[in-house]
């Protein structure tokens, strides 16, 4: 098993409480990585070892060391590559394919931000007589960096990378079900001189305490949160007592529009995708809600009902596997209770339970599950479950469609697919969502914004606006001329 401490000021440490915390492989529910839970205190000491990298070092003024910094640990992540997924794999349960997909990605972000780093750029301007002024984009300061479980890497490196490269300090929170994973990342940070000591920090523990004294602790400038919708508005709360900058990337529901025209084997294809059954649907992204043409309602239905029995349920490392576990037994259970109240209410056309044959039993694994025609109000039409579930509905017209897919709280993405693409830009104009994809699903670009509508989120991760999310503005006003000075 991997025994995991806290990384504060450049050491490993171990947590201050003598409670225990062990991470389970979802696939057979053995441990996979164990700490000590951290208290109150260790988070104080971790947000005071940042603050003292912050004054006491040229971390926050020198570009070049962070760019070097950033790209040494996309080399080093590269070179882990393997390690890393083949733990993701272990620790969170998906395909080994996806954890590939996350570790390569996660050295993107860290590359990608590394060369923006020398890259974040103020303005000057003279709009007046003997005046100049100068707009500086400057660091936040300390940045609580709060991780989920579903993407342990890659989103904390989406968040983590472009707050070091704006010169910030980090204090790193890790998700309770995959601090193993993230660990073993801090690990690379630590071997990497160019970070100076107390610049990246991490502590190992509880939402409920790391994270909420992160959200709450005045010495920290901004969180960055990747979680629940539920746990956003904690942190909002939490953080609104010392006024700290959020970026919160948050729940989605989102709809996966296929119009009459559409190629119906391609949409078929990009409902599979959009579903994300490699990660068990535990993508926030992910198209749960599919809106399909009532002309081809019957036909979609009646192929997805063929195709999703078929596929293996299995350990995330067996190359065969197509559905992964869910990350835990409280999720696992989650999900069923979702499962059930739909049966309730709705047309089961397949899945519906757990999985328990052979193997299985040892794990937590939920059969990919489609609910046909739910009520728009009801709890699987509007709340994300977060696993292999989807629901169908069917729609006349457009704007009938329109009401349906932007007819939930959430607004992180949609997919649209059709052979017109004057329909499709039409719609996407339309469609409350962050991200609309076009005949495709989930395809990201480093460059290419993203982040939630409504209740999804606040702010931007990706590309340039992800970067300076973690950047404040100063504006330095010269007076050119003293003799010429009014009061
Ligand atoms: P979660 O909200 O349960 O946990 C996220 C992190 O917040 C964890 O590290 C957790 O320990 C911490 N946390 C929990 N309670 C806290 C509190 N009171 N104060 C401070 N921190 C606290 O989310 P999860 O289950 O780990 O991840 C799944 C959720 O994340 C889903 O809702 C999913 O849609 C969302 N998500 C969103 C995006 C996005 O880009 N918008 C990406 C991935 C996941």
């Amino acid at each position: 098993m991997l025994a995991c401490k806290n990384f504060i000021d450049g050491n490993w440490v171990d947590p201050s409480s003598a409670e225990l915390m062990t991470s389970i492989n979802p696939a057979n529910g053995e441990p996979v990585a164990s700490s000590s839970k951290s208290t109150i205190e260790d988070v104080k000491s971790a947000v005071d070892s940042a603050r003292r990298a912050l004054e006491s070092t040229t971390w926050s003024e020198d570009a070049t060391l962070r760019a070097k910094a950033l790209l040494k640990l996309s080399s080093e992540i590269q070179a882990n590559s393997e390690r890393l997924a083949e733990l993701l794999s272990t620790e969170n349960g998906k395909v080994l394919g996806m954890s590939r997909i996350e570790a390569a990605r996660s050295a993107e972000f860290a590359e990608y931000y590394g060369g923006l780093a020398r890259n974040i750029f103020g303005r000057s301007s003279a709009s007046a007589p003997n005046t100049l002024d100068v707009t500086l984009r400057e660091p936040v300061g300390v940045v609580g960096v709060i991780a989920p479980w579903n993407g342990p890497l890659l989103l904390l490196m989406r968040s983590l990378a472009p707050a070091l490269a704006a010169g910030n300090a980090a204090v790193i929170k890790p998700a309770s079900y995959t601090f193993g994973v993230t660990t073993e990342l801090v690990r690379l940070i630590a071997g990497i001189s160019e970070f100076p000591a107390g610049v990246v920090n991490h502590v190992i523990g509880a939402g409920k305490t790391v994270g909420a004294e992160l959200a709450t602790n005045p010495g920290v400038d901004m969180i960055a949160l990747t979680g629940d919708t539920e746990t956003g508005r904690e942190v909002m709360r939490l953080a609104s007592s010392s006024l700290k900058r959020l970026s919160l990337e948050l729940g989605g529901k989102s709809p996966n529009i296929i119009l009459d025209d559409a190629d119906f084997d391609t949409a078929i294809k990009g409902a599979l995708t959009g579903a994300n059954f490699g990660s068990a649907g535990q993508i926030c992204y992910s198209g749960t809600r599919i809106l399909v043409h009532d002309r081809i309602h019957e036909s979609f239905l009646r192929r997805l009902g063929e195709i999703l029995p078929r596929m293996k349920i299995g350990n995330g490392l067996d190359p065969h596997t197509e559905i992964p576990p869910v990350v835990s037994k409280v999720q696992m259970e989650r999900i069923l209770g979702y499962v059930e109240k739909g049966k309730g209410v709705s047309r089961l056309v397949t899945g519906g339970g757990r999985a328990t044959e052979g193997e299985l039993s040892r794990g937590y694994f939920v059969e990919p599950t489609v609910f046909d025609e739910p009520p728009l109000d009801s709890a699987i039409a509007q709340e994300e479950i977060f696993g292999p579930v989807l629901t169908v509905s069917s729609f006349k017209t457009e704007d009938e469609l329109l009401s349906i897919a932007n007819g939930t709280t959430y607004g992180l993405a949609a997919g649209i697919w059709t052979k017109s693409i004057d329909r499709a830009i039409h719609l996407a104009k339309k469609i409350q969502a962050g991200t609309v994809w076009i005949n495709s699903y989930g395809r990201m670009s480093m460059s290419s914004e993203f982040g939630g509508y409504k209740q999804s989120g606040i702010g931007r991760t990706f590309g340039p606006e992800g970067l300076l999310e973690f950047t404040q503005i100063k504006r330095i006003a010269i007076q050119t001329d003293p003799r010429a000075l009014a009061f």
